[in-house]
């Protein structure tokens, strides 16, 4: 086999499940980690360093929520992908302050884990082109460094609320639509939802507060405003 593609840390107390996604991802080339509980989770994503988590959200100990949560406020930004039971979560596993990057429902195929893992590590590995960066209002985004610098000051986003402003601010004034943005950032649109975007957006929204250049445009999309 080749150079490993990097450890992913799979955090799932159904037994059948973290096997299957052990040996899908086993095969796709990754290095595998699986813990059954949130606590050892929780520890294994803090010192093993994964490029990747994909994270369940009923766990026992502390949930897969408490687990993204906590990642989130010690400063660690390694790409989680969701699984869920329930459709009616994840407002809470992608809303505000979580930093969830995308998500997927049970059941769901291995194929397709796999395939999502592979989409979020691209989208976080995207070689650029040293073009400096681009400034919208209070916003100034850097493709090279993936670094944001809110009013002078850095700060975090996901890995996929970096690549929809990127996206966005790729092309100040122009309104995307949910479709475009999501067949960009996410590209599958025919799977996620557009709720997934409006979630995102806000988010974003969220974290530039009173310098936010994001416009919405009813019924159309979003675009950020050139200053
Ligand atoms: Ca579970």
């Amino acid at each position: 086999m080749s150079e490993s593609k990097g450890l992913v840390l799979v955090v799932e107390d159904e037994k059948p499940i973290a096997d299957i996604l052990r040996m899908y991802l086993s095969r796709e080339g990754f290095g595998v980690q699986v813990e059954s509980d949130g606590i050892a989770g929780l520890s294994a994503a803090k010192t093993l360093h994964p490029v990747a988590i994909i994270l369940d959200v009923g766990l026992p100990g502390i949930d897969g929520v408490d687990v993204c949560k906590d990642l989130r406020n010690s400063g660690i930004w390694t790409p989680i992908l969701f699984c869920t039971a329930r459709d009616d979560e994840v407002d809470r596993i992608l809303g505000l302050e979580m930093g969830g990057d995308d998500y997927i429902t049970k059941p769901f195929s291995p194929r397709e884990v796999v395939a999502r893992v592979k989409s979020v590590l691209r989208r976080t590995n995207l070689v650029q082109t040293g073009a400096g960066p681009v400034v919208v209002g209070e916003v100034s985004l850097d493709s090279d460094t993936r670094r944001v610098l809110l009013a002078g000051e850095e700060i975090s986003l996901t890995a996929t609320e970096f690549d929809l402003m990127e996206y966005l601010m790729s092309q100040p004034g122009r309104v995307f639509s949910r479709d475009q943005l999501l067949s960009h950032v996410w590209g599958y649109s025919s799977i996620v939802g557009t709720r997934t975007v409006d979630v995102h957006i806000a988010q974003l929204r969220s974290k530039f507060g009173k310098h936010d250049p994001i416009r919405t445009v009813r019924g159309v999309g979003y675009s950020v405003e050139i200053a």
